[in-house]
């Protein structure tokens, strides 16, 4: 039948990717979405090809911070082009798709679950070394289609702030990951301390270290503590990436640590 035919055209698109890498945070603002990007692109620095999906059907930001806004898809019968940003770096988002960011998407779970899977099975992501994909805040709709969709091979990386840790919704994404037999790869703490650009000393605006706490208490590993630097910023608004236009600074280097430890 179509339906068998569909999930074995999914099966063998999801064959092909060797890693799968799938980005959580509790909340938004966070940074999530930022290193999503500077990881794809970290690892595509690194020599390998690289998927970067961006399954945020509400607020797509991907596009914006890529420069690729204005690229369309190429279309076919049966499959889509993903959007290439160099010769090992390829993107999908909704954000290509519809005609503009001020238009509210509402959809419910079931659409939403029938795009992504669309994005996974008709997106000629050909063969990839990591699959990276920036999943919308929380623990709803989206994140639970991608994990079930991609499968227990799946890793999660859970992006938080350091003011965050403690809280419920962090905490929910890693116990997320778990109950769904998905190993978590490591916590992330981004926007962690201060480096003054005149002296190079490092201040905690917030209390730091707790994203180590989380991580010794949910047993997981801590991957990287990202200070906040208004470079960052910048380069989001103008739409270059971090890593590439900084490969030496502190914030480039905890975030190649995360590259390594994929
Ligand atoms: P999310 O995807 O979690 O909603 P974003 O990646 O969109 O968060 O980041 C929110 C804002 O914070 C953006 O303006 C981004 O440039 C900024 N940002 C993210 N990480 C840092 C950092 N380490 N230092 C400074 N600004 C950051």
């Amino acid at each position: 039948t179509c339906q068998k035919e569909e999930e074995q055209k999914l099966k063998k698109s999801l064959s092909r990717i060797k890693h799968k890498l799938v980005i959580l945070s509790g909340k938004g603002g966070v940074g999530k979405s930022t290193i999503a990007v500077n990881l794809a692109v970290g690892l595509a620095l690194k020599g390998k090809k690289v998927g970067l999906l961006d399954v945020d059907v509400h607020g797509p930001s991907i596009p914006r911070l890529l420069s690729l806004k204005g690229n369309p898809p190429h279309i076919e019968e049966n499959y889509i082009d993903p959007v290439p940003w160099s010769k090992n770096l390829f993107v999908m988002s909704l954000g290509f798709l519809i005609p503009s960011e001020k238009e509210a998407v509402i959809w419910r779970g079931p659409i939403k679950m029938g795009l992504i899977k669309q994005f996974l099975r008709d997106v000629a992501w050909g063969d990839l070394d990591f699959l990276v994909v920036d999943c919308p805040p929380g623990t709803g709709d989206e994140p639970l289609s991608v994990m079930q969709l991609l499968g227990t091979s799946a890793y999660g990386i859970v992006v938080t702030t350091p003011q965050q840790v403690a809280i419920d919704d962090v905490r929910r994404s890693i116990t997320f990951c778990k109950q769904l037999g998905n190993p978590v790869l490591g916590i992330v703490e981004n926007m962690s301390g201060f480096i003054c650009p005149k002296c190079k000393e490092r201040t905690d605006i917030f209390l730091s270290g707790g994203g180590q706490q989380l991580a010794q208490e949910f047993n997981v590993p801590f991957l990287a503590k990202i200070p906040l630097d208004p470079e960052i910023v910048r380069a989001g608004e103008e739409g270059y990436v971090y890593v590439k236009t900084h490969p030496d600074s502190e914030p480039a280097k905890e975030i190649n640590k995360i590259v390594a430890e994929a």
